[in-house]
C-alpha cells in the first residue's frame, strides 16, 4: 500500500518554509526539551546494535531485549565468539530475528576486521556494514556527534509533510529538502523534535491542532 500523503492536507497559506523553520525548531526545542532518542545504549557498538535491532520494533521493546544483550555481549568479538543459533536466541524477541543476528555477526566481523574494533563515523563508511542502510548510518552518525544528514522515519516523513518542509514521498527526497532548510546545528535535534511532537501532539490519524505550538505556522492546521 503507498503512504499517506500529508502534503494534501497542508492547504492554508503560510510564509514561504526558510522563514517559518527557525521559529518551529525554536518552539518544539522548548516544547520537548527531552527530545531525544529513546534506545538505551552505554558505548558506540550498543548503539550500533541497538539501531540494527530496532528496524520494524518499537524501541521499547529493542530496550527490552538489550537489557539482557548487553549484559552478556560487550565488545564485537563477543558477538562473534557465539554460534549464530545463539545470537538469534539471544535477539529473538526483536523480530527478524535471523536476518538481524546475521547483520550484527556480518558487522561485528568488519568492525574487528576493518576498523581496529571501532565503529566508523561516516556514513559511507557505515553503510559498508552488513545489514545497515542509509537510515540507521544516519542514526549512528548522528548520535555520535557526526551528523551528516537527517534521519526521516514515518514521524518525520508525516511532520514534514504537514508542515509543508517539503511536497516529496520518498524518504531520501524528503531529507534533501530538510538538508536545504535546517541549519546543519540542528540536523541531530531535528528529528527527535518531529518525532516526539508526532508521538505527542500530532498523531497520524487525529493531530491536536488545538493545542500545538506551532499551529500558527502550520498549513495544514485545523485550529
Ligand atoms: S498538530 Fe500542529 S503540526 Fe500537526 S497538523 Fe496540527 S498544527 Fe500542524
Amino acid at each position: 500500500m503507498a503512504p499517506r500523503d500529508y502534503t494534501l492536507e497542508a492547504r492554508r497559506r503560510r510564509a514561504p518554509a526558510k522563514k517559518r523553520i527557525e521559529p518551529i525548531i525554536e518552539r518544539l526545542a522548548a516544547e520537548h526539551p527531552d527530545a531525544a532518542i529513546a534506545l538505551s545504549f552505554a558505548s558506540d557498538v550498543e548503539l550500533l546494535v541497538a539501531v540494527m535491532l530496532s528496524a520494524q520494533t518499537t524501541d521499547a521493546n529493542v530496550n527490552g531485549v538489550t537489557e539482557r544483550l548487553f549484559r552478556k555481549y560487550h565488545r564485537p568479538e563477543d558477538y562473534l565468539a557465539v554460534p549464530i543459533e545463539q545470537l538469534e536466541q539471544d535477539v529473538y524477541a526483536a523480530g527478524f530475528y535471523r536476518q538481524k543476528a546475521r547483520s550484527i555477526q556480518g558487522s561485528m566481523r568488519m568492525l574487528v576486521e576493518d576498523y581496529e574494533g571501532r565503529v566508523p563515523r561516516t556514513i559511507s563508511e557505515l553503510v559498508r556494514l552488513p545489514g545497515v542502510a542509509r537510515k540507521t548510518a544516519n542514526v549512528v552518525a548522528s548520535e555520535l556527534g557526526e551528523a551528516q544528514g537527517i534521519v526521516v522515519d514515518t514521524h518525520v516523513r508525516r511532520l514534514a509533510q504537514r508542515l509543508a518542509l517539503t511536497r516529496e514521498q520518498d524518504p531520501v527526497k524528503i531529507e534533501r529538502d530538510l538538508i536545504k532548510l535546517v541549519p546543519r546545528e540542528s540536523w541531530r535535534l531535528f528529528p527527535h523534535l518531529l518525532i516526539w511532537h508526532g508521538r505527542r501532539v500530532c498523531d497520524a490519524r487525529r493531530p491536536a491542532c488545538e493545542r500545538c505550538v506551532v499551529a500558527d505556522l502550520c498549513p495544514s492546521s485545523r485550529a
